[in-house]
């Protein structure tokens, strides 16, 4: 874990991710490396390419971004901002590496992302948070709708 000492600045980590569409292209390069896939179906096949970071998978039909089926799927905030939180979170305690930056914005597996977010609970609250962490609801974050209901977050 500990085979990479480099650190990024907060300077570079802005540097890196300006915008909302800096991090995009980029957590899409690293969510598809081989190239945009239907987070319903799994398939890459019979993608259509929209506006800026919109998807349509036309097996499912239905329309996807890089954040559904991960924890930002029902957030508003642009994901730039989403990658110097979670920056934050993880350096307030340790410091963390560019080669763990990457992973951990890398992740591709929806359980990796909650897990991710139990981790990072852990970081928050300190010690133990079993059963404090915030729960998978795995069904309801991938259900057939995409807009959050007017939940608030
Ligand atoms: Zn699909």
């Amino acid at each position: 874990m500990h085979n990479d000492k480099i650190t990024i600045s907060t300077h570079q980590l802005f540097a890196m991710f300006p915008d909302q569409e800096k991090a995009r292209t980029y957590l899409e390069s690293r969510l598809w490396p081989k190239g945009v896939r239907c987070p319903i179906c799994g398939l890459g096949e019979r993608i259509t390419v929209r506006e800026s970071g919109f998807y349509r998978c036309n097996q499912c039909k239905e329309d996807f971004t890089v954040r559904t089926g991960t924890i930002f799927e029902r957030s508003h905030v642009p994901l730039h901002k989403w990658l110097y939180a979670m920056y934050l979170l993880v350096t307030s305690r340790k410091g963390i590496s560019s080669l763990q930056l990457s992973k951990e914005i890398g992740i591709t597996q929806k359980s990796a992302w909650f897990g991710q977010q139990a981790r990072i609970a852990k970081v928050e609250g300190g010690a133990r948070c079993r059963g404090k962490s915030r729960r998978p609801r795995d069904a309801r974050a991938r259900g057939p709708h995409r807009r959050p209901a007017g939940r608030g977050r």
